[in-house]
């Protein structure tokens, strides 16, 4: 089994980048952002309080999206892999991965990191309001701390993955298919 992580920036491009790459390589998306959202449109007790924390731009509790992955592992069958986007998000999650994965006598196969500078952040993020309607996409308030919050918490990932020298990274700047090409050319060495 292939554990893919998906890394980058909120507005980097990784959903959309997703969806091409778990067709060509028969892999399963797992957004913990995705998952979160389902629980607040599903009214759950989860979702009621992650919505709060998200619609401020914070990170939810580790605990929470670590289950969520873990359950995920466990019950999606069919695949050769999963692609994980937007988790881990903090050192302890990644250090949570690790332990679930040696669990299972597997480790992370690679991260793909998609990078583009913050002014780009806000601009990408502003366009995707207009498309899907994301409340914390909507204000600029919450844009901001998810790009805080991106560098405070989540930065520090491209160290720790560096270390375990399984670090690739793309310029997110371009075409969605010029970036979905650099991409692929990664994805096929692995
Ligand atoms: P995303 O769809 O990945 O941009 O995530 C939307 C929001 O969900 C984030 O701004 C966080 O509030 C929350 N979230 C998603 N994934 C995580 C995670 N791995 N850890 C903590 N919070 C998360």
């Amino acid at each position: 089994m292939k554990y893919y992580i998906l890394f980058g920036p909120p507005g980097a491009g990784k959903g959309t980048q997703a969806s091409s790459m778990v067709e060509k390589y028969n892999l399963c998306h797992l957004s913990t952002g995705e998952l979160l959202r389902k629980e607040i449109a599903a009214g759950s007790s989860l979702g009621i309080k992650a919505k709060s924390l998200i619609d401020a731009g914070e990170l939810v509790p580790d605990e929470i999206v670590e289950d969520m992955i873990k359950n995920e592992f466990e019950t999606v069958k069919d695949v050769d892999g999963f692609l994980l986007d937007g988790f881990p998000r903090t050192i302890a999650q990644a250090e949570a991965l690790d332990k679930i994965l040696a669990a299972k006598n597997e480790k992370v196969t690679s991260v793909i990191s998609i990078m583009i500078p913050d002014e780009l952040i806000k601009e990408r993020i502003k366009h995707r309001a207009a498309i899907e309607g994301r409340a914390d996409d909507a204000k600029d308030s919450t844009i901001n701390n998810r790009i805080k919050t991106y560098h405070e918490k989540t930065e520090p990932l491209i160290s720790f993955y560096k270390k375990a020298q399984a670090y690739k990274e793309v310029d997110g700047t371009g075409s969605i298919e010029g970036v979905r090409e650099k991409v692929n050319a990664l994805m096929d060495k692995f």
